[in-house]
């Protein structure tokens, strides 16, 4: 990116954004470089005409897109039809403009989640359309499969530099720890720091043995940006630590336990939903380019989350 770049992150003020945020003001930005970090506020992005607004009013040349109604297993078992609806409606609008205002570049964002439930581990970029969703998220995730259809369309009939990356599950500082809405480790640090103020039990919901790959947000910035700058292919990257860096809910909670030392009886609800037992995802393309990329300790990384947490605690999404 020689010339000057306006680069435009939607959703960038969640988790992600906020991420992106942070390492770009602390050392990644280049000075040939605006960033422009939109939030629902600069626009309703599911909306055409205001979506056509923002892209007139800050003239992006490349755009990493976070927007999306977002949320953990037991938002999606409620509003599936909402997930799928909303999101098609934002990804359609954000990539009709993007052609029209001959963006440069777009970095957008699928999910390991929206892989097909029946399939052999791991998981690798060339699955995502092999069969259907866990029923738990049908929606986004056929929302967010359509990113690629749309990527690959506009890339074949327009010649458009359109991408996507595939992350795992993401945590770190600005989650959201809604208990009911929020993603598994904000929901568990929310209950844990409860528990540990209240003297109440620790609940873990489900049986505690399904399996996940979490990604702090801050590593997930940095590759982002690199996928920016760097990745020339339209055809997804997952983004995640090895398969052998997989844990059970279980193991997390209790690294969460350990970050906010609570020492109160822990318990497990098996009358709620384990989701998908696991989408175990192969980091091997990325290593291919990545060969000395370092992730944050996982245990590490949940501590910095859980310090931000208790911090902010008035102002967090809760
Ligand atoms: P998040 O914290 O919920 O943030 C969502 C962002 O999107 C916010 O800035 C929000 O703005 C914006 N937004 C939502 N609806 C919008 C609309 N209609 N118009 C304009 N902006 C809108 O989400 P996140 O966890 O950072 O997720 C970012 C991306 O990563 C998403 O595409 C998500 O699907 C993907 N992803 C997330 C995870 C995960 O574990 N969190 C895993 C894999 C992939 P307001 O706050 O103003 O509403
Ligand atoms: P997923 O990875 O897309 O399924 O979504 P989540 O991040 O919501 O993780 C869901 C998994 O964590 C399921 O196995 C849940 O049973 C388990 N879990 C345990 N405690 C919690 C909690 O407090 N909140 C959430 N969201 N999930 C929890």
């Amino acid at each position: 990116m020689a010339d000057k770049s306006v680069i435009l992150v939607t959703g960038g003020t969640g988790l992600v954004g906020s991420a992106i945020k942070y390492v770009v003001e602390n050392g990644e930005k280049r000075a040939n470089e605006e960033w422009v970090f939109a939030c629902s506020k600069d626009g309703d992005l599911s909306d055409t005409d205001s979506t056509r607004a923002m892209f007139e009013k800050y003239k992006p040349t490349h755009i990493i897109h976070l927007a999306a109604m977002v949320g953990g297993l037991f938002r999606n078992l409620k509003y599936n039809l909402d997930f799928f609806r909303i999101n098609s409606k934002i990804n359609d609008n954000v990539l009709a403009m993007s052609h029209e205002f001959k963006v440069k570049k777009v970095v957008s964002c699928l999910s390991t989640c929206i892989f097909p439930d029946k399939t052999t581990y791991p998981i690798d970029e060339t699955m995502i359309h092999n069969g259907p969703p866990h029923n738990s998220n049908f929606g986004y995730s056929y929302a967010k499969r359509m990113i690629d259809v749309l990527n690959k369309g506009y890339n074949s009939m327009h010649g458009c530099e359109f991408t996507s990356v595939i992350p795992t599950n993401v945590y770190g500082p600005n989650d959201n720890f809604d208990l009911e809405d929020g993603h598994v480790l904000p929901g568990l640090i929310n209950k844990a720091y409860c528990a540990e103020r209240d003297g109440t039990e620790f609940v873990i919901w489900g049986t505690g043995a399904p399996r996940r790959q979490f990604i702090y947000s801050r590593d997930l910035a940095r590759l982002m940006i690199w996928v920016l700058r760097e990745y020339k292919e339209i055809d997804p990257i997952i983004l995640s630590v090895s398969e052998a860096e997989e844990v059970s809910i279980k193991d997390a909670a209790m690294s969460v336990l350990k970050a906010c030392d609570f020492k109160g009886k822990v318990t497990f609800d098996a009358s709620k939903s384990d989701g998908q037992f696991k989408k175990t995802a192969s980091n091997n393309k990325l290593r291919k380019y990545l060969p000395d990329f370092k992730f944050t300790p996982f245990d590490q990384a949940i501590k910095e989350t859980v310090d931000w947490f208790v911090q902010n605690y008035e102002t967090a999404r809760k």
